[in-house]
């Protein structure tokens, strides 16, 4: 049976399903990120609860620990972590190419490096990443690329296309958990030659599906949104697209548009250890004194554990005095937002109304967003 099934476009924007081991997953799909094994202080039956459909974890971290070896042996990341959904496991490249300080050497095999937890030498080879994300067990797994930096010289850029189609070409028939697919990535940066010759050479390796990588490293935005209009129509159709590194809402909102299908961001999380909720009033930090008596809940239609039954004043009490369960309840709010904002996205366009959907959403953000700015 083919991974993916298309159930409705809109423009270039596309609803449909990925099949995978441990479930169906309906896109465009948001991916909370467990790096190390877990989404930063939320139980599996809450990412449940919220909407997740598939997780995203790291090979490069839970490769160093506590071992892919050790998980293998006890069943698996699905059971280690306590999560039966799917699982996308990323390659270990990022970590190691945007760790640039530990950086030894890069060759046709593989990258060599300094391990971010002992400082000891490491190497990842093409068929290393496999090796690991098959014990693992993941259901959907990434090829190693090679992911360089934004504005990198031509010549860097095209040897890190010719690598990253060597690696792919290796790993794409290497050992595989049972039902795991494999995806592969092009890169290429924003240059029009080389992002479609890594569109061109990855694609014709026919994995179960497509990544573009190096999109969200640095450059500007207008040019990455402008790059991924041209290149994500490149990628082949009936297989699933997705777009590393974003993780916003208005990002998120411009990647469904041109085509994308799956993504992924710490943002979420991330934000909630800053104190900050994701709402449609644009951005809230609950370190501002004017939340300090706000009895209303962070959001007024959000279903969230913390909407449902706290308010304002008292999750930033909790964020003030470093509570987790403050933590806790920001991780779960912000990733339900985003979740609700891609689930009404995929809505949309089988409503084949995306384009306002779209449209309404960003002028409510940017409304609040300027009256945040004023107060
Ligand atoms: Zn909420």
């Amino acid at each position: 049976m083919s991974s993916f099934t298309l159930t409705a476009t809109d423009g270039e924007a596309r609803a449909g399903i990925v099949h995978t081991t441990h479930g169906d997953v309906p896109t465009p799909a948001f991916m909370p990120v467990g790096t190390k094994g877990t989404v930063k202080t939320v139980h599996p039956d809450e990412l449940t609860a919220i909407g997740t459909t598939i997780l995203l974890g790291n090979a490069y971290h839970l490769h160093f620990r506590p071992g892919d070896e050790l998980i293998a042996e006890l069943g698996g990341l699905h059971r280690f972590m306590g999560w039966d959904g799917p699982i996308l496991t990323d390659s270990g490249g990022f970590q190691v190419f945007s760790l640039r300080d530990t950086l030894l050497g890069v060759d046709d095999e593989g990258v060599t490096f300094r391990s971010v937890y002992d400082g000891s030498a490491a190497r990842l080879s093409a068929l290393d990443s496999a090796r690991i994300q098959a014990n693992l067990g993941s259901d959907i797994a990434m090829c190693l690329d090679v992911c360089p930096p934004a504005n990198l010289s031509h010549r860097d850029l095209e040897d890190a296309v010719r690598r990253t189609t060597v690696w792919a070409r290796g790993q794409r028939d290497a050992p595989r958990a049972p039902g795991q697919l494999r995806f592969g990535i092009a890169q290429g940066a924003s240059d029009p030659d080389l992002r479609r010759r890594s569109i061109e050479e990855i694609a014709e390796l026919d994995f179960d599906g497509n990544a573009l990588g190096g999109l969200s490293v640095g450059e500007d935005r207008a040019q990455m949104f402008e790059t991924l209009e041209w290149a994500a129509p490149l990628l082949p159709a009936g297989k699933p697209r997705y777009f590393m590194g974003i993780g916003d809402p208005e990002g998120i909102l411009e990647v469904i548009e041109r085509g994308i299908d799956m993504f992924d961001c710490v943002l979420p999380t991330r934000t909630a250890r800053t104190g900050s909720a994701l709402t449609w009033e644009g951005r809230l930090n609950l370190r501002n004194a004017r939340f300090a008596r706000d009895p209303r809940p962070l959001d007024e239609n959000c279903a969230c554990p913390a909407c449902t039954r706290f308010s304002r004043a008292y999750l930033r009490h909790l964020i003030n005095q470093q509570e987790l369960l403050g933590l806790r309840l920001l991780s779960l709010h912000n990733l339900r937002f985003l979740l609700d904002l891609t689930a009404g996205a995929r809505q949309a366009i089988e409503r084949g109304e995306l384009r306002s959907y779209k449209a309404e959403a960003l002028a409510r953000l940017a409304d609040t967003a300027a009256a945040e700015e004023a107060l």
